[in-house]
């Protein structure tokens, strides 16, 4: 009998403890988000996707060289001027492993990684990606809070 009781008063407790928890929550901000159809905003320093400010790059190499999974390439060309100009500039996201360190190393900022964070497809052909497309990421920039 002693022992019943024992039982009841602890399992009262303990249903009381779980109780208070779950007010507790009911009341506090929420913390997730309804994904798919709502998106979290990434933080200034997410490193997403590799992307180019065309118009910046000098061709110098310096992310080319630095990339220690070798996912980037490009080619250029001598102008009239005797200024590089690029004429080729690609991206293996496949192996990219999104150190950041083109991006670091960059003397005009040009290469920069986005914001984009939902990157799957069944297709890996569309991982090998021409920085140079304007229209590059367009399929993947769904997932971007505006
Ligand atoms: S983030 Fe790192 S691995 Fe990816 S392209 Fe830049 S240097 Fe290479
Ligand atoms: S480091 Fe910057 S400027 Fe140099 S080739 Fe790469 S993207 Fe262009």
């Amino acid at each position: 009998m002693i022992n019943l009781i024992k039982n009841f008063i602890t399992g009262s407790i303990s249903l009381l403890k779980g109780l208070l928890v779950t007010l507790k929550n009911i009341f506090a901000p929420t913390t997730t988000i309804q994904y798919p159809t709502q998106k979290l905003k990434m933080t200034e320093r997410y490193r997403g996707l590799v992307d180019l400010r065309r118009d910046k790059c000098i061709s110098c190499l310096q992310c080319v060289k630095i990339c220690p999974t070798a996912c980037l390439a490009l080619t250029s060309k001598l102008t009239e001027e005797k200024k590089k100009a690029l004429e080729s500039f690609t991206y293996n996201m496949e192996l990219c492993c999104f150190c950041g360190l083109c991006q670091q190393v960059c003397p005009t900022s040009a290469i920069y990684m986005n914001k984009i964070y939902e990157v799957t497809t069944y297709d890996r052909k569309k991982l090998y990606i021409n920085l140079l497309d304007p229209e590059k990421y367009v399929a993947w920039t769904s997932a971007v809070p505006k």
